[in-house]
């Protein structure tokens, strides 16, 4: 079997706080059988080929934790569960891996779709029928009366075709965990905030403490693992108790919910980036509107930073998510944001936010086909960068500085394929996304602010 050889200048292996120079690595049936210096490599055979990375800068692929491959870049719920089959989110899902890998994304973390989606685009890829990133594949998102996922009211319920599933009893919580198990998932999602308050303006979690660590041990024994959507510091504390994997947000989160994750090893992926895209697209939508949503969001990031540095400096290990597969997140657009946030919001170091979106983010995935880190016996996904994101971690959003992107050893193609939005989601029926009145005619300058005058402006 021939081998190839590539040889770097500068060497981040997903581990330490700076890059090696002068390296070889050496894949053979996509996986690294030497990594070393280039004075020690072995020697090359007839047949064995060789890449030169020249002046890029070699790094793991990157992991996203939070990617929902299906959603189709959705502008609502119902955009995602009512308009659209699960076959269609499948297709699409499929398609759209294309431009995570692109983005430099080999791995993905898929938390909650319908059915088998994102399951059936993992088999594909894995079958070697389609190119596309790792998949951590799961299903419906378990959800309670008046958790998250849970959107529609109780006599809509949640239709097999739903993203949630509502599991209001034990045993359904118990058997939908073993449907999916069956099924083939890798992760399970659970909604752990409810959409209620208490009168101090606490979120109430949707499921008891107890209910959490029965449904967390038994996704545990079946060997699969468990992301959660928890933003109040009760679900968090839940979840953190649990033991589960990942904790997705945790913005409200407390001391006894840093102290429980440092105990059960829970990690902490808050997926800042679809916050600061909110407050940045609503700030120039607001210009014509009143909704206050940024005002809202810009507030959340505020406590959140806040309580997230101080999980950090705790020693909480941190994750990296971008919550893609909406209409303010589009897919291979925002993944590498979060490293950035990580850096400017929460003080990481270039070298740890690019840790947690690769070797960190990579114990998310499954143990099989686990990348991540530049070490015998991984698979050999890797990056040419044009430029050190350990100088500047921005620059990875960058497309044009995704230079090359490999992935089990084999050179992926980055050009991606356009699309019509309107023809892949956005099927939606809303028109107007305020009320029209005469006030708000004059606000907007469509209408004379005098009362006697009736003249419309242009
Ligand atoms: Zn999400």
């Amino acid at each position: 079997m021939s081998r190839t050889f590539i040889r770097c200048k500068t060497l981040f292996t997903g581990l330490e706080d700076e890059a090696r120079c002068e390296q070889t690595l050496v894949v053979e049936n996509g996986l690294f059988t030497w990594v070393g210096d280039t004075a020690d490599a072995p020697a090359r055979a007839v047949g064995d080929a060789l890449v030169e990375a020249g002046d890029d800068f070699v790094m793991p692929g990157l992991i996203d934790v939070h990617t929902h491959l299906v959603f189709g870049n959705a502008k609502s719920e119902e955009d995602i569960d009512l308009h659209v089959s699960p076959e269609f989110r499948a297709l699409r899902g499929l398609f759209f891996t294309q431009h995570v890998m692109a983005a430099g994304y080999t791995s993905v973390v898929v938390p909650g779709d319908a059915g088998q989606c994102s399951i059936a685009v993992r088999n594909a890829i894995n079958a070697g029928m389609f190119p596309g990133p790792r998949i951590a594949a799961s299903s419906n998102v378990i959800a309670n009366r008046q958790s998250l996922n849970d959107w529609f009211p109780s006599w809509v319920g949640t239709p097999e075709y739903f993203t949630g599933r509502l599991c209001a009893t034990r045993e359904d919580q118990i058997a939908e965990i073993r449907r999916q198990a069956k099924d083939g998932v890798d992760v399970i999602k659970i909604a752990m905030d409810g959409t209620h308050r208490r009168d101090n303006g606490e979120i109430i979690a949707a499921f008891t403490e107890e209910e959490t660590r029965v449904m967390v041990d038994e996704i545990h024994r079946l060997g699969k693992k468990v992301a959660v959507h928890a933003y109040g510091a009760e679900a968090v504390l839940y979840a953190a108790k649990a033991g589960v994997d990942v904790i997705f947000h945790a913005f409200f989160l407390d001391d006894a919910c840093i102290e429980a994750m440092l105990v059960s090893g829970s990690h902490l992926a808050p997926t800042l980036t679809m916050l600061a895209n909110n407050v940045e697209f609503a700030e120039l939508y607001e210009a014509s509107t009143k909704s206050g949503y940024a005002a809202m969001q810009r507030r959340v990031i505020d406590i959140g930073c806040r309580n997230l540095r101080c999980a950090r400096e705790a020693g909480v290990p941190f994750m990296t998510g971008s919550d893609s597969g909406f209409a303010i997140t589009p897919y291979g657009e925002w993944h590498a944001r979060e490293l950035e946030i990580f850096v400017d919001w929460l003080g990481f170091t270039p070298a740890e936010a690019l840790r947690a979106a690769t070797s960190v983010a990579a114990r998310m995935m499954p143990a099989a086909g686990r990348a991540g880190v530049i070490e015998v016996g991984r698979p050999a996904d890797f990056l040419f960068i044009d430029g050190s994101p350990l100088e500047n971690v921005a620059l990875l959003q960058e497309r044009e500085r995704i230079r090359a992107v490999f992935q089990g050893g084999q050179r992926m193609q980055t050009a991606v394929p356009g699309y019509d939005p309107n023809r892949v989601s956005d099927f939606n029926t809303v028109k107007w996304s305020e009320l029209h009145t005469r006030q708000r005619a004059v606000e907007l300058g469509k209408r004379p602010a005098s009362p006697g005058s009736l003249h419309l402006a242009n």
